[in-house]
């Protein structure tokens, strides 16, 4: 069901409203291990219009070992990541779901670069899996299904 997400960065200077399902999926890639100072990252993906954000942000661009670049977004005093913007997928943004005011309603769609996954995290077996990523475009669908209208 897509309702009206908020969130915020760890001290309050960003915040954000946000239309979308509250659906996202982990990735353990080593990236996201490094910008999330933790075991994986949690990515919610939305139409970019539907994401308003208040306060100022900082940018990053990543530039994945694939050469695709992602402009990365963040809090400058906290230093919080709020979302991402591929851009080789325009009109759409992955927010970092730990920002979420309610983490709670989160549920997770699957798993990827588990190759990567830390040997004493165990995973469920409820959730699709990749080693890496997925190729096929409805793999992704599945994945970033909180974006989608319903
Ligand atoms: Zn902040
Ligand atoms: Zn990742």
């Amino acid at each position: 069901m897509t309702a009206i997400l908020t969130g915020r960065c760890q001290c309050g200077a960003v915040t954000y409203r946000a239309k979308a399902e509250a659906k996202g999926y982990a990735c353990h890639c080593l990236d996201c291990q490094k910008q999330s100072s933790s075991a994986f990252g949690i990515s919610l993906s939305m139409d970019t219009t539907n994401l308003t954000v208040e306060g100022e942000l900082g940018s990053y661009t990543k530039t994945a070992d694939s050469g695709a670049q992602t402009d990365c977004y963040f809090c400058p005093s906290c230093g919080s990541r709020i979302y991402h913007e591929g851009k080789s997928r325009p009109g759409k943004v992955t927010i970092k779901a730990g920002t979420l005011d309610d983490t709670s309603a989160l549920q997770l769609t699957g798993h990827l670069w588990v190759s990567r996954k830390q040997p004493w995290l165990h995973l469920g077996e409820e959730l699709p899996v990749w080693l890496t990523q997925p190729t096929a475009p409805d793999e992704w669908e599945m994945l970033w299904s909180g974006g989608r209208e319903e």
